[in-house]
């Protein structure tokens, strides 16, 4: 919630239940003594509306008609009502029924879509700057979004949508892009207000031979500060960390796949001062594919990571234009698990073992089949081991 402090009441009766948002409004009318839903709804500066999901369209235009302002939405389940002034008639706080705290140690809510693509969250860009060094191929650019004025918020693995500005071929709207979101919850100025990507700016020779930029990921990394952005979501469930902080995460990622996983190590290893509930003990095990030293994204603070806690973080890269593989081609990641096999398939039996895979689709096939051999070698099925591990949710990948 905003720093505002109204003494506003809220109660659950609406039988809505998830179904409901709360919207904090600013500028309406003070003689309304209630909402349409009948729920108390004055104090001074800010009213709280409780909306079902289906009228939160009608609801924005009605709220714009009588000349309000929407400073903040928040899953009904997810609002902590202030605490009511004594002097007000209120419900007694016991009846006040805020739903849970936002994250319990092994339980916590997954937002997702909070804005969607009719209705996107309008945010600033406050960070825009180059990832790829002198030499290396290609732009990746890393930005970061003010959410200050919403309820955008998201969880390490998570994506959102970006609408780029204009129209396509057809005259219709640009569709939204995902992006895997590469800060962790409290965001790259630890005050829950922000979102960061990675983004590569698409680029391509098409059969003319002439050089074709992505829309999108041009828009973005063109990006100024202080320029506009429309944000969906956020969505994903597939690549979120556990709670479990002695658990074995192995990462491999390529290229602009380490998005998500710069937001669980941060969350890992920056951030414990602003995660009391989340120490992690395990071990992290980074391979990170790329094409030259110089495209190594995030080099210095991986690297910084790995040197102060030797212990729970292991960085392994795949660098494909540098480095020869044992069998004599490139190195990709796909090498680096072949060459490390034997001991990342002791360590995936394990049940506290997650494997998380993210970046480029070519990636999956060749890891599957190293796996396969491995499991062949013991006398077990990968195909049935992997189907296990998805299961029991310890397999996560997201290639694109
Ligand atoms: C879950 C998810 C997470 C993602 N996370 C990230 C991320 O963290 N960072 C990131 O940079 N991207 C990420 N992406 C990719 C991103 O969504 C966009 O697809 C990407 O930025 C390209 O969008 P664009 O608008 O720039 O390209 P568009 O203008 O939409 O162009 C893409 C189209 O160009 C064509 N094309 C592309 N390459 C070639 C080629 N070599 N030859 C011929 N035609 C080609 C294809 O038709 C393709 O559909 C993610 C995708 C998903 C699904």
């Amino acid at each position: 919630m905003t720093g505002l402090n109204p003494a506003v009441s809220l109660t659950n009766n609406t039988g809505y239940g998830n179904r409901a948002f709360v919207y904090e409004v600013k500028g309406l009318s003070q003689n309304l003594e209630t909402d349409r839903l009948g729920f108390p709804i004055r104090r001074s500066g800010s009213i709280f509306i409780t909306v079902a999901y289906d009228r939160m369209n009608d609801e924005m235009r009605r709220i714009s008609r009588l000349g309000g302002k929407i400073v903040n939405i928040t899953p009904l389940n997810e609002f902590t009502a202030p605490v009511p002034a004594a002097a007000v008639s209120q419900p007694a706080p016991q009846e006040v029924k805020a739903s849970q705290p936002k994250a319990e140690k092994h339980e916590v809510k997954v937002p997702v879509n909070l804005y969607k693509p009719k209705n996107p969250y309008i945010g600033k860009c406050l960070d825009n700057y180059e990832l790829v060094a002198e030499g290396g191929s290609g732009t990746v650019r890393h930005l970061t979004f003010d959410l200050s004025e919403g309820n955008l918020h998201y969880l390490e693995g998570q994506s959102i949508g970006i609408i780029p500005p204009g129209q396509d071929k057809d005259g219709k709207p640009h569709k939204l892009r995902l992006y895997s979101i590469a800060s962790t919850r409290h965001g790259d100025c630890l005050d829950d207000k922000t979102v960061s990507l990675c983004v590569r700016q698409l680029e391509y020779k098409n059969e003319q031979g002439e050089t074709v930029y992505g829309v999108c990921s041009t828009h973005l990394c063109n990006l100024e500060v202080g320029a506009d952005v429309a944000i969906t979501g956020p969505v994903g469930k597939e690549m979120l960390l556990p709670a479990d902080e002695d658990a074995t995460i192995i990462m491999l990622a390529t290229g602009t796949g380490i998005a998500p996983f710069r937001a669980f190590l941060w969350r890992m290893f920056k951030e414990r001062e602003q995660n009391p509930d989340y120490q992690f003990k395990g071990l992290a095990w980074l391979v990170f594919g790329i094409p030259f030293t110089a495209n190594i994204l995030y080099k210095e603070e991986l690297e910084k990571i790995a040197q102060e806690f030797p212990e729970n973080f292991r960085l392994t890269y795949a660098i494909s234009r540098e480095q020869e593989a044992a069998t004599g081609g490139k190195m990709y990641v796909q090498s680096r698990v072949s060459e490390y096999a034997d001991e990342l398939f002791e360590m995936i039996q394990k049940p506290s073992t997650h494997v998380y895979m993210c970046g480029l689709k070519g990636m999956e096939p060749p890891i599957s089949e190293t796996f396969t051999q491995e499991a062949e070698k013991r006398g077990l099925k990968w195909d049935e081991m992997r189907k296990q591990m998805k299961k029991e949710e310890r397999w996560h990948v997201e290639v694109y």
